[in-house]
């Protein structure tokens, strides 16, 4: 851990010179600071020689009213210089954790990014969203404060001990015999603190899931008048949350009574002697006043020692819950010369592939196929039977357990991740949109896109009426907290999003699947264009929608039990017929068929009965 933590702070070396320079100047100033005072009080008052630095810079016939006016100027000098060490300090530790924060920021969300669909599949938001917000808080906050007061404690420390060493090696051991104890105490605490600092931000990170959740699936949550039910599962996981807080405030709060007491012990036993020695005559009032003076000073410094490790145990559990992030390796295995697919003709073949989420448990058995240049495969088969996963494997989300996908007779896992995909264009059930605007959310599919790509895309798409009506055209704010688009709307935007892609091979998952008849029959406009002369893999519940389709392949518990065009499985009596009855009794009159070439009109847009 320490190592990480030194590997962040690595890139910022010089502002922490910066930093130690200016601690180092204003750990002197503190403890010059109670000096004039030893001199006002023994050479100005008393008429004792004044400290032979002093003689020796002075002269030693300085008047006692000149060494006054030393001892004031002196006084303001060292706060001026102390307080323009701590602005610098101040500064440059809250820079440095800033840094660091957006160094983490940065990595941990790169990471996430790269982690293959596996990962994100087995991993709630929530945590990851805590970790990316409040751990990496945890450890800027340390990083900006309480590193700070650490190493200028810590200097204090040190330097008080040696200056008090070096004028009374008897009382320091006296005021230091609490000491031990303290360590002892303060050591056995910190196990207990970590551990309910964790427990503390587990529950934290699981708040934050709860909010996410409910107010992700706020439209399930209002169909089915779950708001109180969703109140209450936060209610529930908040009291644990304040338990959890509680118990390490309460753990925590151990430490100041008992620092405070031992200090006052320490500092009884000292004033009791040097009171003594005063009285005796063998020490000066100054003395003994500059002695309790540093003796103040180290407890303080003392006592706040022992306050941040609560700061510690935050940022130790916020770097190690990062680390559990960056630590994950869910990534796809890499080629060892991965090659970059520049020009894709789009034939796309699966060779006895075999491939189970869990490893043990396959959804795919020994999936053959191959799918020529510019062709059209339905993939029908019942819910549950693998085609989303057959859709899934081309793209590369996942890697096959046994055989081989391949594209343009490269195994895509010979193949860089990034060429893959930018030959593969998805619409599916539903288009996710981006709190952008119109025309950003078309980029998506081609980041360098022209305005005029981009207006060509959606007229293809037939989106480019409805967007010229939003309030801004092609500038109105979609997504989440935009203006609000109907189904089909959406969809259009998705199929313009594939379209400005010019992908070879076009992966369609239901996409028109909850759309009312008009929408249906602009979406498959779009849709038929959008695959005109490129491989498409459809994937559709209506069988009627890929009847044009060059093969149909009809998939059962994940393997592939027909293939051939629809006339020929229609006849065979298989599972594609019996699936064609059942819809022919449960479905409408007619069904729009996906049916490529031409522009708009009649031929792409064909309704036949589902029979
Ligand atoms: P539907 O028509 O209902 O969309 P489908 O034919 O597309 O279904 P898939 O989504 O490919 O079927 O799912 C095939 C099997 O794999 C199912 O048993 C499903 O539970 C399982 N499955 C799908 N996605 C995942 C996942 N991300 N992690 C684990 N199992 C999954």
């Amino acid at each position: 851990m320490l190592v990480f933590a030194l590997r962040l702070v690595r890139p910022y070396w010089p502002r922490l010179v910066i930093v130690v320079t200016a601690m180092l100047i204003g750990t002197a100033m503190s403890l010059a600071s109670p000096w004039p005072l030893k001199i006002v009080l023994d050479s100005v008052f008393d008429a004792r020689p004044m400290p032979s630095a002093l003689a020796w810079a002075l002269g030693p016939n300085t008047s006692r009213m000149a060494l006054l006016n030393v001892a004031a100027g002196a006084t303001v000098v060292i706060a001026l210089v102390q307080a323009l060490a701590s602005y610098v300090s101040a500064y440059f530790t809250v820079s440095v954790g800033q840094w660091i924060a957006h160094d983490l920021r940065q990595s941990v969300y790169g990471h996430l990014q790269r982690l293959s669909l596996s990962y994100h599949d087995r991993q709630q938001t929530g945590p990851l969203i805590s970790t990316i917000t409040d751990d990496i808080n945890a450890v800027q906050d340390f990083a900006s404060t309480a590193v700070l007061d650490i190493v200028i404690d810590s200097l204090t420390v040190v330097g008080m001990l040696a200056v008090m060493f070096t004028l009374n090696w008897r009382f320091t051991l006296v005021a230091l015999a609490v000491t031990p104890l303290l360590g002892v105490f303060a050591y056995r605490l910190r196990a207990v603190i970590r551990q309910a600092t964790r427990d503390v931000r587990r529950r934290q990170s699981e708040i934050v899931s709860i909010v996410q959740e409910g107010l992700g699936a706020i439209r399930v949550v209002k169909a089915f008048a779950q708001g109180a039910f969703e109140r209450q599962r936060l209610e529930a996981k908040s009291r644990e949350s304040v338990d959890a807080a509680l118990y390490a405030r309460r753990v925590r709060s151990l430490l100041g009574p008992v620092v405070t007491s031992l200090v006052a012990v320490g500092t009884a036993a000292v004033l009791w002697f040097g009171a003594r020695q005063v009285v005796a005559g063998t020490m000066t009032a100054g003395s003994l006043v500059v002695f309790l003076t540093y003796l103040g000073r180290l407890f303080g410094p003392v006592q706040s020692l022992a306050r941040t490790s609560t700061n510690v145990a935050q940022a130790a559990i916020g770097l190690e819950r990062v680390r559990a992030v960056l630590d994950a390796d869910a990534r796809l295995p890499r080629a060892a010369q991965p090659h970059r697919l520049e020009h894709v003709d789009g034939r796309v073949e699966f060779e006895h592939v075999t491939f189970g989420y869990d490893p043990g448990r396959p959804v795919l058995h020994d999936v053959s196929f191959a799918a020529a240049p510019g062709e059209m495969i339905g993939v029908v088969g019942p819910s549950g039977s693998g085609k989303s996963t057959v859709a899934a494997l081309i793209a590369r989300f996942y890697d096959p357990g046994e055989g081989s996908v391949r594209v343009d007779g490269w195994d895509v896992r010979q193949v860089t991740i990034r060429s893959l995909r930018g030959h593969i264009a998805f619409v599916l059930q539903e288009t996710q949109l981006f709190h952008a605007p119109v025309w950003q959310n078309i980029a998506y599919g081609k980041p360098d896109a022209t305005r005029d790509e981009i207006v060509a895309a959606a007229e293809l798409a037939q989106a480019h009426d409805f967007i010229e009506a939003l309030p801004d055209g092609y500038d109105t704010i979609v997504g989440q907290g935009g203006v609000p688009l109907s189904g089909g709307q959406r969809q259009r935007l998705g199929i313009a999003r594939a379209m400005i892609r010019e992908a070879p091979i076009l992966i369609m998952d239901e996409p028109t699947s909850g759309l009312d008849a008009e929408s249906e029959r602009l979406v498959f406009e779009g849709l038929a264009r959008l695959s005109e002369g490129r491989t498409t893999f459809v994937i559709a519940h209506h069988l009627a929608t890929v009847r044009d389709a060059d093969c149909i392949l009809v998939l059962d518990a994940g393997r592939i039990v027909e293939r051939g065009t629809h006339d020929e499985l229609a006849a065979r009596g298989g599972l594609y017929a019996d699936l064609l009855a059942t819809q022919t009794r449960t479905e409408p009159a007619e069904v729009r068929v996906l049916t490529r070439g031409g522009s708009a009109g009649d031929q792409n847009q064909r309704r036949v009965r589902p029979q």
